[in-house]
């Protein structure tokens, strides 16, 4: 695990950024857990993260999910980053890797629902070596199946699957926009951490 986060850590300066410093070890919850966290960073994004193999695998979503299964939205996988950023909510100092704010836009926990011909689960992370992710979410916001397929590179798809959640209409990322844990918005993370509230 701790070599997995190498990537997370070196881009970061810890005693600069209230980021999570990656932990040696963590009680492992009974289900694996998903955040998504909004970033207002250089281009306001939404980190998709899925906890595969002790770690959070993540992909930045620029436009969010959608609850639409037509839609297809483009997700880039970033660097392995530790279970704890799960819980970050805050902002990262100017001068620091994504610098801006973060809040937790959704968070809960994930079923994967991939299986084989023979209906055996595949399990998570040979699904993510394979490129081809599909889990039930149960978040505070959304609910339902979602895929992951990979095209090219680091280029992702992010594909609601068809199932009694999914729905052309319903556009929770405008419509929900807050924080799911704090109820803040970005502009309000941003003037706290300014006035040292943070
Ligand atoms: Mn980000």
């Amino acid at each position: 695990m701790i070599k997995k986060l190498s990537e997370y850590k070196k881009k970061r300066d810890f005693s600069k950024t209230t980021e999570p410093k990656p932990k040696t070890k963590r009680k492992k919850p009974k289900e694996p857990i998903f955040v998504i966290q909004k970033h207002d960073a250089t281009r306001l994004h939404y980190d998709f993260r899925l906890e595969i193999d002790g770690t959070l695998k993540s992909w930045a979503v620029p436009k969010g999910p959608s609850m639409n299964p037509q839609d297809k939205r483009l997700a880039i996988e970033t660097e392995d980053h530790p279970l704890e950023y799960a819980e970050f909510e805050g902002v990262i100092p100017k001068g620091q890797y994504g610098a801006g704010p973060v809040l937790i836009w959704d968070y809960g926990t994930y079923k994967n629902l991939k299986k084989d011909r023979k209906g055996k689960p595949i399990d998570m992370s040979q699904c993510y070596t394979e490129e081809r992710i599909e889990v039930w979410i149960e978040g505070k916001k959304i609910t339902g199946g979602y895929a992951l397929i990979k095209m090219a590179d680091k280029n992702w798809l992010l594909i609601k699957m068809k199932d009694e959640h999914a729905s052309a209409r319903k556009n929770p990322v405008i419509s929900q926009p807050k924080s799911a844990v704090s109820g803040k918005t970005l502009k309000q993370i941003s003037n706290e951490s300014k006035h040292g509230n943070l």
